[in-house]
């Protein structure tokens, strides 16, 4: 009996060797094949390093989709003619050298409603992105801006002022100005059927110089009560008439002339808008969950090459 168990465990020692012998050579194969993990599966230390390095990674390429803030230029074009070269308007020609200069660079462009709808948790921005506005609605930017936006695949967001839009010189059928005229109610329509040109609010009519107003901000001594009746009813009349003939709630007001309050600030707010942009030159950071008051904007003269505007600003 004695003689019968030293065997079986002779048999068994036998059989345990035979198990690891041959799952030692089961192992050594599939490390052979992948050289480059030698290193790795022979020191434990390096391969949890290397396993480590991975799971970062893998966080970081989540974060390079949906990072939690981005550096946001936003450009602001007014006129663009066939020879432009002042503060105010840019040639044809030098329009298309800074899209080509942004699209080599690797920017996207955005709207103002996806730097909203991703401030509020609920949309992604493009990696590089940039915005570009195009204040007064010149009835150029719809004759030289359009086909240029579809050409680089852009997308760009149009100021409107109620008061030039809807004025007698743009009604339909009347020769408009390439220099002078606003685009009028079919063409914003139009601008907006094309999805590369969203339609934001520049005020209906305080857009212009020589008034006792500075834009929309408030008057030395005017009354809150005063002011808030006028701002409610000058912004409504843009938003009906944007609403009733082109299908478009604006969501962003763009200060005329960049004069703001505190007062006109929070009327705008409560009127529903979620952004408001200025003229100020700078770069803003978005990140989830901020403000967007009084956005930066780097207006683009005409009189400087596409390579010394962005080198100036030091962007892109
Ligand atoms: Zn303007």
């Amino acid at each position: 009996m004695k003689k019968l168990f030293c065997s079986l465990k002779i048999v068994l020692t036998f059989l345990i060797l035979i198990q690891i012998l041959f799952a030692l050579t089961a192992c050594l194969p599939s490390e052979n094949l992948k050289d480059g993990n030698e290193i790795q599966i022979s020191e434990n230390q390096n391969s949890l390093h290397i396993g480590d390095e991975k799971q970062e990674k893998s966080e970081n390429e989540t974060d390079n989709l949906s990072p939690e803030e981005y550096d946001l230029p936003i450009i602001m074009y007014h006129s663009v003619l066939q020879k432009g070269g002042t503060a105010y308007t840019i040639s044809a020609d030098m329009l298309e050298s800074d899209f080509k200069y942004i699209k080599e660079k690797g920017y996207n462009t955005v709207t103002v409603n996806e730097v909203i709808a991703f401030t509020e948790g609920k949309g992604t921005l493009p990696d590089k992105p940039i915005m570009l506005t195009f204040d007064d609605g010149y009835y150029n930017n719809f004759v030289y801006v359009i086909p240029l936006l579809e050409k680089y695949d852009f997308k760009c967001v149009t100021a409107i002022v109620g008061s030039f839009s809807n004025s007698k010189d743009n009604i339909e059928g009347k020769k408009q100005s390439l220099s002078y005229s606003h685009m009028n109610k079919y063409q914003i329509k139009e601008a907006v059927k094309s999805g590369r040109v969203e339609i934001q609010h520049h005020s209906y009519s305080l857009h212009s110089y020589g008034k006792a107003r500075k834009g929309m901000r408030i008057n030395k001594g005017e009354s809150y009560e005063d002011y808030k009746e006028m701002l409610v009813k000058d912004t409504l009349k843009l938003n009906e008439w944007l609403f009733e003939n082109c299908e478009v709630t604006p969501t962003a007001y763009f200060y005329p002339f960049g004069a703001w309050c505190k007062e006109g600030y929070e009327i705008l707010k409560e009127l529903g808008f979620k952004a408001t942009l200025g003229v100020e030159a700078g770069l803003n950071r978005i990140k989830v969950g901020i403000e967007l008051k009084n956005l930066y904007r780097y207006n683009r003269t005409g009189t400087l090459t596409t390579n010394r505007f962005f080198e100036k600003n030091n962007i892109l």
